[in-house]
């Protein structure tokens, strides 16, 4: 059994609900396309490894990862509205109303399911100690509305991630210069020496 290892490049997205999409890969080629969270157990990896790589988002947390069946399923269309929430807003610069109407549905029985007399506090100025893996990936959604933030979030044109700019003058290119960019680097070199060769 080969686990996933949930290094900084797969929480390149930079925002806990965008990381979260990301955990399908290869979305714009359904042939490839595989889901991270197959395995329940790589929910928990994600959870504890989100902790400390989204710590600049959130502090110091700890993201608990559905306990039940019917959270994970939850977990994971909460995962795919997110997902088509923002990819299409960054595609079409602006929101489909059902798209948003499906999150914010989402978004609410989450939050309505957390134990009473909880406060809910948006990153970043979340004191959290401890809070769902879901809940979370709803706080940082809500907080990616923003169109200051909204107009940050890029689709990575090598791995189709979803990823915050948060560079000054929002130059970021890829979703990881040490991963994507230089696959990028190597597949121009290698068409460059193609055309030399008559390929
Ligand atoms: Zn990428």
């Amino acid at each position: 059994m080969m686990w996933i290892d949930w290094n900084a490049h797969r929480f390149s997205g930079g925002a806990l609900a965008l990381d979260l999409a990301n955990t399908v890969i290869f979305r714009q080629a359904p042939e490839r396309a595989q889901d991270r969270f197959s395995n329940s157990v790589e929910v928990e990896r994600f959870a504890s490894a989100a902790a400390s790589f989204r710590a600049s988002e959130w502090g110091s947390v700890t993201f608990i990862a559905p306990q039940s069946q019917s959270g994970h399923l939850n977990l994971l269309e909460l995962r795919e509205a997110i997902n088509r929430l923002f990819r299409v807003a960054v595609l079409e610069e602006g929101f489909k109303a059902q798209h948003f109407s499906d999150f914010l549905q989402l978004a609410s029985t989450v939050i309505g399911s957390g134990k009473n007399g909880d406060g809910v506090i948006l990153p970043p100025f979340a004191r959290h100690r401890a809070l769902s893996l879901s809940a979370g990936a709803v706080l940082s959604g809500l907080n990616l509305l923003d169109p200051s933030r909204l107009s940050r979030i890029k689709i990575c044109p090598n791995c189709h991630w979803l990823y915050l700019d948060e560079s000054r003058n929002r130059s970021r290119r890829w979703c990881d210069m040490a991963v994507c960019g230089n696959r990028a680097k190597a597949k121009r070199h290698y068409h460059r020496k193609g055309a030399e060769h008559g390929l």
